[in-house]
C-alpha cells in the first residue's frame, strides 16, 4: 500500500486530495498547523486505520523527519495563501513558504522520497502573453508591494525544488495551480468565488473590486486533484513544471452576475476601489489564463467541469454546511 504524506492536508485542496487518495487505496498522513486549514475538513476521516494526522508546523523538522521517513511520496501543499492574508501577514508569508519548503526538501533528500510541490500562477506575475506557458518569463512588481512577496516566495520554492532535482537527482514535480474553487473553500482569506456565493445566498451586496473587467479561469477542485494525481503516478515528468487550471475565462463582474443568477439572489453589485479593498498601490492582474497543453501531452488531462456546475456544487455545499466566510 502506498503511503502518502500531504502537507497542508487539512486545507481546502489538501483535504479533497486526502479523500481521493484514500479512495484509491493509499494510506494517508496529513500534517497541517490549521493556519488556514480547518480540522473539520478532515474530521470525517478521523479514526480510519488508513488515515492519521499531525497538527504541527511543517518547519518542525523532528516531526517532519519521522513523517517523511514513513511515507513513500510527499504532496507539499502547505503554504501561506489567500491575497487578503498575504497582504496583512507578509513576514509569515515569506517565512512559511520558503522555510517550510526548505524543510520538506531537506527531509525528502534524507530519505530520497518523491515530492510533488504545489506552486501558483502568481509566479507568472504581470505576464502579458496569453495563455501562460510554463517556460514564459515571470514579471514581478516592486518589493514595496506585499503581493509580490508571495509570488517571489513561491518562485524561490520552485528554484529550490529544481535545484534539488538537478544537483542530487531528487524526484520532484512542480505544479502551478491557477484559481481553484469548489465545495468546502473558505472566503475568509480573500478567495472570490466562495465569497460571492455566500454573499449572494445571504442577499448581501457583492463587492467587486476595481472595475470588474479583470478576468480569471476557475478550475474545479476535483478536476485539479485528478491532474495532481496523474502527475504523481506517471513515471516521467520529474524535474518539470506543469500548469493546472481551467481555460474557461470570465470577468469578475460577469462572475458576480452569474452567481446572482444561479442563487436567484436579490443581492446588488457594488464596485469597490482596490485601495479600499486591499492597500494603497495594490496591483491586480487583468487576466490570468493557463495553457494546459503540457499536462495534456504528458498525462492526457483536460479540465472537464464547467464553472456553472462548480458554482451549483458550492451552493449545495453552503446550504448543508455552516457559511464559512
Ligand atoms: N475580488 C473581488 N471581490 C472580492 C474578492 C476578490 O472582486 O471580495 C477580485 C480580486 O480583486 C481579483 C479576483 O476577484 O481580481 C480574484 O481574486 P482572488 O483573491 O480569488 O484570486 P487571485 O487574485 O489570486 O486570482
Amino acid at each position: 500500500m502506498t503511503h502518502a504524506l500531504i502537507t497542508g492536508g487539512a486545507g481546502f485542496i489538501g483535504s479533497h486530495l486526502a479523500e481521493r487518495l484514500l479512495k484509491d487505496g493509499y494510506q494517508v498522513t496529513v500534517i497541517d498547523d490549521l493556519s488556514t486549514g480547518q480540522f473539520k475538513n478532515i474530521a470525517p476521516l478521523e479514526g480510519r486505520p488508513d488515515f492519521r494526522y499531525a497538527i504541527e508546523d511543517i518547519r518542525n523538522s523532528t516531526v517532519m523527519d519521522r513523517l517523511v521517513s514513513e511515507c513513500d511520496i510527499i504532496y507539499h501543499l502547505a503554504a501561506a495563501v489567500g491575497v487578503q492574508k498575504i497582504i496583512t501577514e507578509p513576514i509569515n508569508t515569506i517565512e512559511v513558504n520558503i522555510g517550510g519548503t526548505e524543510v520538506v526538501l531537506k527531509t525528502a533528500r534524507r530519505y530520497r522520497k518523491k515530492v510533488l510541490i504545489a506552486s501558483t500562477s502568481e509566479v507568472y506575475g504581470k505576464g502579458v502573453s496569453f495563455p501562460f506557458e510554463e517556460d514564459n518569463d515571470c514579471l514581478m512588481g516592486p518589493t514595496s508591494r506585499n503581493r509580490w512577496a508571495y509570488a517571489t516566495s513561491k518562485a524561490i520554492d520552485e528554484f529550490l525544488a529544481l535545484a534539488y532535482h538537478r544537483e542530487i537527482g531528487l524526484p520532484v514535480v512542480i505544479f502551478r495551480l491557477f484559481n481553484t474553487v469548489g465545495p468546502r473553500q473558505s472566503g475568509q482569506y480573500g478567495m472570490v468565488v466562495p465569497r460571492f456565493v455566500q454573499w449572494a445566498m445571504k442577499g448581501e451586496p457583492i463587492r467587486v473590486y476595481g472595475d470588474g473587467q479583470q478576468s480569471r479561469c476557475f478550475g474545479n477542485v476535483l478536476d485539479v486533484i485528478d491532474a495532481i494525481q496523474r502527475l504523481a503516478t506517471m513515471s516521467d515528468g520529474v524535474g518539470e513544471v506543469f500548469n493546472i487550471g481551467s481555460s474557461e475565462e470570465i470577468s469578475i463582474l460577469q462572475l458576480a452576475e452569474r452567481i446572482i443568477e444561479r442563487t436567484d439572489s436579490p443581492s446588488e453589485i457594488k464596485l469597490i476601489p482596490y485601495a479600499e479593498a486591499y492597500e494603497p498601490g495594490f496591483e491586480d492582474f487583468r487576466r490570468r489564463v493557463p495553457s494546459t497543453e503540457k499536462i495534456k501531452r504528458a498525462t492526457g488531462w483536460t479540465p472537464t467541469t464547467s464553472l456553472d456546475t462548480t458554482i451549483d456544487q458550492m451552493i449545495a455545499y453552503y446550504k448543508e454546511h455552516e457559511i464559512n466566510g
